[in-house]
């Protein structure tokens, strides 16, 4: 056997070790629309080197706890790191890193390894009762395939076409995991089971999950990656071991953004701009940076102005957008607001703003102070959820308006 037993009183992942692992490249992968295809999964953790060494030391010493809760969000690449971790457990050739070319590293190039299961939020499709990802694992190796691992939520909400349904990890998916898990290894190793934004288990699934969490079968991982914990039952806190995946270096975004071609300047906004989350970056390069500000200059100038009529056409304009840019452009909204207060109290290095947008939010900064701010968030909040809830659009960008326009010349 070529690993020991994983036991419940692991040592904590958080042990330094140095970044010199083998297992784990620095280099920006080629980005040829074949992500996976032909190389090492673990080659794409990018920027997140050190963590994958760590991860890859445990799982070569057996010191790693039986279920892993991996938090931060998705363009992190969370999923990065536990791909490379399964595909290196499973390796024929060696136990300290995948070797790449035995049959198990390929059958992982393909995310075709028959005992590597994957969970992730579904909307019930239309005439069926249940909601499961095994239905819908074509469109996740597809997208996985095309895009690589950091992909998110917005990602796999487009490729599904969910529209407005709200995906979930449904209790049908907790029994699909215990049947699973209780047959025996195809290959008679490892069997890794991924829940990937296990912040969507629904509270039956969750209870489900525990006992096989806190007891699972022999040989078996769990990786759960979450967002953060908040969402999570406390249960289920207590029964893995929780690892925070941090943001990626700016560095190591930027060589990503530059190996996948773009505009310089588009490529140092989005890497100031996206925190450290890769599928934030590339959907910044993606979005129209333009239009969403020439669009917020609109409304802003509309609200001062207090143009009741222009509101209105502009209520229609927004409405068209439909939900998605909707609740897209409330959060931009929102970004702009807390980058002036920010710089209005004096920690200008932490602004995040594109170039264009600076030149605007030196002036617009003015009529956002101490009497205005915390209401003004508050609005947009409001409205980004009464457009999640599915309240008219019209409705909510007009009487956000009337709320903005009277905020906007509340005195100091
Ligand atoms: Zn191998």
């Amino acid at each position: 056997m070529r690993w020991t037993a994983t036991t419940r009183s692991s040592p904590p992942v958080s042990v330094q070790r140095d970044a010199t692992c083998g297992s784990v490249c620095g280099g920006a992968p080629p980005h040829d629309g074949g992500y996976l295809r032909g190389m090492g999964a673990h080659r794409v953790a990018i920027g997140q080197e050190a963590l994958a060494t760590r991860l890859a030391r445990h799982a070569e010493e057996g010191s790693l706890a039986h279920a892993l809760l991996l938090t931060g969000v998705p363009g992190r690449g969370g999923l990065a790191l536990t791909l490379a971790l399964a595909k290196q457990l499973h390796c024929q050739q060696s136990n300290a890193a995948s070797c790449g070319t035995c049959p198990s590293c390929l059958q992982h190039d393909q995310l075709q390894h028959p005992d590597l299961h994957f969970t992730f939020p579904v909307a019930k499709p239309a005439g069926k009762d249940k909601a499961l990802s095994s239905d819908q694992f074509d469109v996740w190796r597809e997208i996985l395939t095309e895009k690589g691992p950091h992909v998110d939520m917005h990602d796999l909400r487009e490729r599904m076409a969910l529209g407005n349904k709200q995906p979930y990890i449904s209790v049908h998916e907790a029994q699909d995991i215990q049947r699973r898990l209780s047959l025996t290894a195809h290959a008679g190793g490892w069997k890794v089971q991924v829940i990937y934004g296990a912040q969507f288990m629904r509270v039956d699934t969750a209870n489900k999950l525990l006992k096989l969490l806190e007891e699972p079968p022999k040989k078996t991982l769990f990786v759960l990656l979450a967002d953060n914990t908040e969402a999570l039952l406390a249960t289920i806190l207590s029964r893995t071991q929780i690892i925070s995946v941090p943001p990626i270096p700016a560095e190591a975004v930027r060589r990503q953004l530059e190996a996948e071609g773009g505009a310089e300047e588009a490529i140092a906004d989005a890497v100031s701009l996206c925190d450290g989350d890769l599928a934030e970056a590339r959907r910044l390069m993606q979005t129209d940076a333009a239009a969403e500000f020439d669009m917020f200059v609109e409304w802003m100038r509309t609200c001062y102005a207090q143009d009741g009529r222009k509101a209105a056409a502009l209520a229609d304009r927004f409405h068209d957008l439909g939900r998605e840019p909707q609740k897209q452009f409330l959060a931009y909204a929102l970004h702009m607001v807390r980058q002036c207060i920010v710089g209005n109290y004096g920690a200008k290095a932490a602004v995040r703003l594109r170039a264009a947008e600076a030149g605007f939010a030196r002036k617009f900064a003015a009529f956002i102070h101490h009497g205005n701010v915390v209401d003004m968030q508050s609005i947009l909040e409001r409205a980004a959820r009464e457009v999640a809830g599915n309240v008219y659009g019209r409705t909510v960008f007009l009487d956000l308006s009337m709320r903005m326009m009277e905020l906007l010349r509340r005195p100091k």
